[in-house]
């Protein structure tokens, strides 16, 4: 079987988060937070690059090791 389109079900990348504001690794610009799960267990955000030539979209996951630091 073939996958034409197989990169419209590719899952986003995720990316841990860390003490600095989140930066896009392509291009290297400031994102901003489209969307938030931080309501469940997993501290995730989907996270959209402000360059808008790239505009990548990406998962920010906090790290549990992280989360273990500050409770
Ligand atoms: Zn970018």
């Amino acid at each position: 079987m073939k996958y034409h389109n197989q990169k419209l079900f590719e899952p986003l990348e995720i990316f841990l988060m860390n003490d600095q504001p989140f930066t896009c690794p392509h291009c290297g610009s400031r994102c901003i937070e489209i969307a938030s799960f931080s309501h469940t267990n997993s501290k995730m955000f989907i996270q959209q690059c402000l360059n808008s030539s790239c505009s990548f979209i990406c998962f920010e996951e906090e790290d549990e090791y992280y989360l273990k630091l500050w409770r």
